[in-house]
């Protein structure tokens, strides 16, 4: 039976899109039958990092087909949209049903593992998304170190209690910035707000990566940077194994 993993942060633009596909394409390297949904419904990012935004996905009377990111099955809500540039301007109720749709019509065929990239923050939409998929196992929770993203990750955790589904952990990312001329590591935001809620809440933490103009760099040229020989993904492979751990 497949082990849906879901990914979530407190709010956009943290990470969580490239811990999703990263987490997924690491699991399927590792030999694990693996899907990826991406059903970030505002900012479906996940086709530009594995360089499949011109794709569309097919559907006939059997449901909408996934799509290959060499052997890992990918669905996203940008797979969809008529246009790659196309935004999604739907109100509630066509949201809701488009969320439904890719949950229960996508044709995953058998898998060991599925990786969910859920909506960022705690609202209507990532709370459809964690009961149409009632089969989640855990949840890993993407932050930064700031203050101000403390509020929004205790949010989170407590939504995810609030469901009765288990918080995986933290991933602590941008934590620090490695100087590419003499190596310094400085942290970018000394608030240590993972230290915090991890000790107030209850919740490991994962693992933390740096700001890496590597990652960014790879994201934006379609390849997830745990296939990069670079120093910052053996440290999300330890992050990764860890997690696998916990779900297999
Ligand atoms: P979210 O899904 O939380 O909105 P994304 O995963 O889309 O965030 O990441 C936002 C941007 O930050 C992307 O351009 C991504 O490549 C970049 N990014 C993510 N993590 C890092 C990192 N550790 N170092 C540098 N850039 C990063």
């Amino acid at each position: 039976m497949r082990k849906t993993v879901g990914v979530m942060s407190g709010k956009g633009g943290v990470g969580k899109s490239t811990a999703a596909v990263n987490l997924a394409v690491h699991l399927s390297r590792k030999g694990w039958n693996t899907g990826l949904l991406d059903i970030d419904i505002h900012g479906p990012s996940i086709p530009a990092m594995l360089a499949l935004s011109s794709s569309r996905a097919l559907q006939d009377s059997r449901g909408i087909h996934p799509l290959l990111y060499r052997s890992m099955k990918v669905m996203s809500i940008g797979f969809l949209l008529p246009d790659k540039d196309d935004a999604l301007i739907w109100r509630g109720p066509l949201k809701m049903k488009a969320i439904e749709q890719m949950v229960n019509h996508t044709v995953w065929g058998d898998l060991d593992m599925l990786v969910i990239d859920a909506p960022p923050g705690t609202g209507d939409e990532a709370l459809s998304v964690c009961q149409l998929i009632n089969d989640i196992i855990g949840m890993i929770i993407v932050t930064t170190p700031q203050n101000i993203s403390e509020i929004d990750v205790r949010k989170s955790i407590t939504f995810c209690r609030a469901l009765d589904i288990p918080v995986l952990g933290l991933l602590n990312n941008m934590a620090s910035f490695a100087c590419p001329s003499c190596g310094t590591s400085t942290e970018l935001f000394p608030s240590g707000a993972a230290k915090n809620i991890s000790n107030d809440m209850q919740v490991p933490i994962l693992g933390s990566l740096p700001f890496d103009p590597d990652i960014a760099g790879s994201s934006d040229q379609g390849i997830p940077f745990v296939e990069q020989n670079i120093p910052s993904a053996n440290l999300m492979k330890d992050i990764m194994n860890t997690i696998e751990e916990k779900i297999v």
